[in-house]
């Protein structure tokens, strides 16, 4: 190992090109300021627009910048993946290109790192021009995914965080593909603070998660850590046994002694499709999981690299 990093600050980008630029001037000023050797490393992931042309004029000007190309979009998670995994410092800092995120937060990161802690997370204390909607899903979201699991996952946190070198490298032995790093993080341990940010709106552009990839992203999350849907079938099941028991008993005092006649078939529809309903929306439930063993047991790679930028050789070579 030839250089010495204090802090490594990993940047996933997609389709970012209005707002690289600004970005990469916003770390600079920061990261300058702490006068200790730092390195951004921009991790591309399949952008279509000209974020990787940039990027790379960047990097031709400035040896601290580094830039990873994926060969297509792998998703945000796995950029901030392989961020990681290139990054050489004593400290990781995962931040969203939108400068969503302030930069001007790292120092106060850091000075936490220097009392002690291992994993410094953003905390949102606000959210500015995100849509209701938006904001009010999170916040669901998040109760929701802490109601669910016995993993202390905080809420209101994203990937904006801190992390020391050896939860860096603990993570690295975490080979899922279905991946909610900040759920991970957690559960990984170590000596966890919080500092507070209110987060703004974006820089320019627009938000790279559409409700299908919240979706998708809500998913991972709920079914990396919580087998709690998959018990519904049993709830479910044993609440509706119970209830139609007591009905045939109703039945039977019925057929033995009363003459009441059975009537309309719509009724019985409606009970049918209701109860068919349910066991669709299990069966789905419980395709979610077996997918996502499906894609567990293939053992593919997390991500393919088609270039890497001003990283040592090792580095570039994925060690
Ligand atoms: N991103 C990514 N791959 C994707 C989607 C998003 O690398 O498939 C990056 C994006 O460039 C940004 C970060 O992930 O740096 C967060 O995305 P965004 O700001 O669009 O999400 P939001 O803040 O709206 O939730
Ligand atoms: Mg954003």
């Amino acid at each position: 190992m030839s250089e010495k990093i204090l802090c490594s600050v990993v940047v996933p980008v997609y389709n970012e090109e209005l707002v690289i630029q600004e970005t990469y001037k916003r770390l600079k000023a920061v990261m300058d300021g702490l006068n200790e050797p730092y390195e951004l490393i921009f991790v591309n992931d399949g952008s279509r627009d000209a974020t990787a042309k940039i990027a790379r004029t960047i990097c031709d000007s400035d040896k601290h910048v580094k830039f990873i190309d994926f060969s297509r979009n792998f998703g945000h998670q796995i950029a901030i993946t392989a961020g990681m995994d290139y990054s050489a410092g004593d400290t990781i800092v995962v931040i969203d290109a939108d400068l969503q995120d302030p930069p001007e937060i790292i120092p106060e990161m850091i000075g936490k790192w220097h009392e002690g802690y291992d994993v410094v997370f953003g905390k949102r204390i606000k959210r500015q021009g995100e849509t209701f909607f938006k904001k009010l899903t999170a916040k669901i979201f998040y109760r929701f995914l802490k109601s669910m699991t016995e993993v202390d996952i905080p809420v209101d946190t994203g990937d904006f965080r801190l992390i020391d070198r050896k939860v860096c490298d603990a993570l690295k032995a975490v080979n899922e593909r279905s991946r909610y790093v900040r759920g991970i993080i957690s559960w990984l341990g170590f000596k966890q603070a919080g500092v507070e940010f209110v987060r703004e709106k974006r820089f320019a552009g627009e938000t790279k998660y559409p409700l299908k990839k919240m979706l998708k992203f809500a998913f991972d999350a709920i079914t990396s850590f919580s087998y709690k849907p998959l018990k519904l079938a049993s709830y479910a099941g044993v609440t509706i046994s119970a209830a139609s028991f007591l009905y045939l008993l109703v039945v039977i005092y019925q057929g033995l002694f009363t003459n009441t006649t059975i009537t309309g078939w719509a009724s019985t529809l409606a009970v049918s499709l209701f109860f068919n309903g349910i066991i669709l929306i299990i069966l789905g439930i419980v395709g979610e999981y077996i997918g996502r063993i499906y894609d567990e047991v293939k053992g593919r790679p997390l991500y393919i690299v088609r270039d890497a930028l001003n990283f040592d050789r090792d580095r570039a070579l994925g060690r």
